[in-house]
């Protein structure tokens, strides 16, 4: 039967089809190679491979070794039935409309080739507007005497006095040819029974056995482009059919295979696919077979060797800068504090001092919980870099943001000879064309701005030290762009979003972690509470505000903007600040603020409210990051169920900022997705920063949680960096081992040299 001559992980899927390809036309290849270019961002169609196709992994499995019959169903029991069509139809539901459109019900009675038992029942509900179409057309497929695979978890069902199984989809069924496919020699067996037994022929070398379908463990895929599942089952057992052993080839050095005792390449590709008879299925569910072991280990590795290398060359290179902390610097520094440090405080400060006063440039991420105070850290830092005579630099993602910090450091510094600076983008162009002239001049010795800081046509006269602030906001690409620009100053990052300390070493392999673990002194823990979206819950928010308005506290209002409909969603923001301001709050000072306003026009709001001029502040997202306003004490979110877990966190982060008990209200609609209802419920239980962060990582995983594009991190195409955190150290002390050997073993260093010429790569280095 194979026609398909030999191919390799190179081949194109544009050319599978020239090749004899069974039942993949142009047409299929084209749908097949567009499909993949849509997970592997950024691959141009025609250069989807072979290898592309093979790393679009079951999303799961089913065994479908032993096929169950009637006769062998209890309640509960997950089984696979081949199964004949007696009798199928769709109808409505009566007295029952889903969301929009009525809802169908899609039944298929069915029977056993010996007709083991009572006719079971397989269905499922439909609803949409194309519901009716749907079921016309599955109407007609599943004709009487349609043979077909049926595979889930069945139940006895009162109602219909028989077994029936429920389907998510009716796609989940698979009709089988009825005469061409043979039922396999073990679908006549026992369930489970083969297991004890000699091993059964090998049915794979006969061609008239050869089942995809049945009669084995089967790969399910998620659809991609319009192509099913099973099509997709087909493709890929023919494209493993079609490549030899060693047209795979092996990445990873043989003494580390031994080592970890990993399988090889080509066994893992198709045994992902394809789990042998014995294979403990769980694991393959699970991602913890060999198969998925080797696969994920050879990822993580390679990332680990890569970030191992960049680092390396960090420590080389040389800052220019020279600094010094003596303790006349540290004894200025003390006399403009205006606070005492907490004891986090002092250790994060003291590790950033050691990264400052040696040769290699410091590249230091800052962790700490919203609130936790590290600006002051970051401003320490900068003085330090000026009484060395050196400039530093202060960027945030907002302006909103950028004239707080300005402000803090200038009221710091007041006494102090240093020039420091706003660069905004509300600046005229006159000024700006001055500040920049002074910028390059050394007059300024601190800036503070967006990342307009370092794009635009600025340069410095001796940058020593840039901090960025609100990291996960940034992407790390900024400080390559520093680099590329020649400018090597000390590097210190910022961010509110804490990572698990594990996966933060691992993911930012080439920065050192300080973490702020303690909140400065006389903080009440926030109130958090969830409320329905509805005339009772509103009145009681309302008097809440009121409440707090009249002692004298101030308030923030937040609406969502969701980039797809911002407009309309701009539109809600401003017709609710007018509502909030004329009817409900006439006799208190509502002000507005959203991303859309010029940037005078947003300070000047900012500054009303930091004066308390403005007592409710309804606002879009723009105050997410950073604002610090201690007397705010309420902070609403208008619906709450759209935003995500870290959002909702820095959002309420802008309150309890003082001693004074705050509140934060989470407004939710009803209509919300149990991934919401779980967010919300774990912002009323928790005000940890970092509980919250594991919990995103759970929900959403790293790649989100960090965005990972921004960072520029690489994808992962099978490893999780949360589930596969064991396997990941593995992957790093081993990728330690070869760099450490790189100097006096030669394949490690021709592994090295591998992995610089690797564009995949390039990613992980960057950082
Ligand atoms: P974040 O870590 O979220 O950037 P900030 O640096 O804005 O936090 O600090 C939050 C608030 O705590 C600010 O009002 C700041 O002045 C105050 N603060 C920071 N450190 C201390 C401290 N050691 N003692 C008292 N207040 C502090
Ligand atoms: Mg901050």
């Amino acid at each position: 039967m194979p026609t398909e001559s030999s191919i390799s992980v190179e081949t194109r899927l544009l050319d599978l089809p020239n090749r004899g390809f069974h039942r993949l036309g142009p047409q299929t290849a084209r749908k097949l190679a567009l499909g993949i270019t849509g997970i592997s961002t950024g691959k141009d169609i025609n250069n989807v491979t072979v290898e592309d196709l093979l790393y679009y992994l079951p999303m799961r499995y089913e065994d479908r070794s032993n096929l169950a019959r009637i006769r062998d169903l209890r309640d509960g029991l997950e089984a696979s039935l081949e199964l004949f069509v007696k009798l199928c139809q769709g109808r409505p539901v009566r007295g029952w409309r889903s969301y929009r459109s009525r809802l169908y019900i899609f039944e298929i009675s069915a029977t056993d080739r010996e007709r083991t038992g009572k006719d079971v029942v397989v269905w499922t509900f439909l609803s949409g507007p194309s519901a009716p179409q749907i079921i016309d057309s599955y109407e007609k497929k599943f004709k009487r005497g349609v043979r077909f695979i049926a595979f889930g978890k069945w139940e006895n069902d009162p109602t219909r006095r028989t077994f029936s199984l429920k389907l998510h989809k009716p796609d989940e069924i698979e009709v089988l040819p009825s005469a061409e496919e043979q039922l396999p020699m073990t679908a006549a067996k026992e369930p489970r029974a083969t297991s004890a037994e000699p091993a059964p022929p090998e049915t794979d070398d006969d061609p008239t056995l050869k089942a995809i379908h049945v009669g084995r463990r089967v790969p399910v895929y998620r659809r991609l482009n319009d192509l099913r599942p099973k099509q997709l089952r087909e493709i890929i057992h023919a494209t493993l059919t079609a490549i030899p052993d060693k047209a795979i080839v092996e990445t990873l050095p043989g003494d580390l295979i031994k080592r970890q005792r990993l399988i090889s390449r080509s066994a893992a590709l198709r045994e992902i696919h394809f789990p042998s008879d014995k294979a403990p299925l769980d694991e393959f569910e699970n991602a913890s077979s060999p198969a998925h072991r080797r696969l994920i280990f050879e990822e993580l590795f390679w990332m680990a060797l890569g970030l191992a290398l960049k680092r390396g060359q960090r420590i080389r290179e040389s800052k220019g800068a020279k600094i010094r902390i003596d303790d006349a610097i540290k004894k200025r520094i003390a006399s403009v504090l205006p606070f005492k440090l907490t004891e986090a405080q002092r250790k994060v400060v003291k590790e950033i001092f050691r990264d400052m006063k040696t040769e290699a440039p410091m590249n230091r991420l800052l962790q700490g919980d919203v609130g936790s105070g590290k600006t002051i850290v970051a401003l320490i830092a900068m003085l330090t870099a000026m009484e060395n005579d050196y400039q530093s630099a202060l960027m945030v993602p907002t302006e909103i943001l950028a004239e707080q910090h300005a402000r803090n450091l200038k009221r710091m510094l007041a006494k102090s000879p240093y020039r420091i600076e706003l660069l905004s983008g509300s600046l005229k162009a006159a000024d700006k064309k001055r500040l920049h002239q002074a910028m390059a001049s050394g007059e300024v010795n601190a800036v503070v701005g967006t990342h307009a800081l370092i794009q635009e046509s600025v340069s410095f006269k001796n940058l020593g030290l840039v901090v960025i602030d609100e990291q996960h906001r940034f992407g790390v690409m900024q400080r390559a762009e520093l680099r590329a620009r020649g400018l090597n100053p000390d590097v210190l990052v910022m961010t509110a979003t804490p990572i698990p300390r594990s996966l933060a070493m691992t993911v930012y392999g080439d920065l050192d972690v300080s973490i702020i673990d303690e909140m400065p002194p006389g903080r009440t823990p926030i109130v958090t509470k969830v409320f329905a979206d509805n005339a009772d819950d509103r009145k009681e928010v309302k008097q809440l505000l009121a409440r707090e308005v009249r002692a004298g506290r101030q308030i923030y209002v937040v609406y969502p903007l969701v980039e797809e409909s911002e407009k309309m969603d701009l539109r809600d923001a401003t017709k609710r600040y007018e509502y909030l301001r004329d009817k409900v709050f006439p006799a208190f000072s509502v002000g507005l603020l959203h991303g859309r306003m010029k940037p005078e026009e947003k300070e000047e709001v900012m500054r009303r409210f930091v004066k308390g001029e403005i007592q409710i502040l309804v606002s879009t997202t723009v105050i997410e990051v950073g604002v610090d306003v201690p007397n705010a004490s309420v902070m609403v979110v208008e619906h709450a169920e759209r935003f995500g877990l870290s959002q909702l966190h820095q959002l309420r982060g802008r309150v309890g900022r003082g001693a004074e008990q705050s509140y934060c209200v989470l407004l939710a609609s009803d209509k919300q997705t149990d991934v919401a209802r779980e967010r919300l419920g774990i912002m009323e239980e928790t005000n940890d920063g970092f509980k919250i962060a594991e919990k995103d990582l759970e929900i959403r995983g790293p790649g989100e949680l960090m965005g990972t594009r921004q960072a520029g991190l690489p994808e992962f195409r099978i490893a999780n960096l949360v589930r596969d955190l064991e396997i990941l150290q593995a992957a790093r002390r081993e990728a330690e081992i070869y760099f450490n050997q790189a100097k006096s073993s030669p394949e490690a260093a021709k592994l090295i040299k591998r992995l610089q010429g690797d564009v995949r790569l390039k990613l992980a280095a960057v950082g």
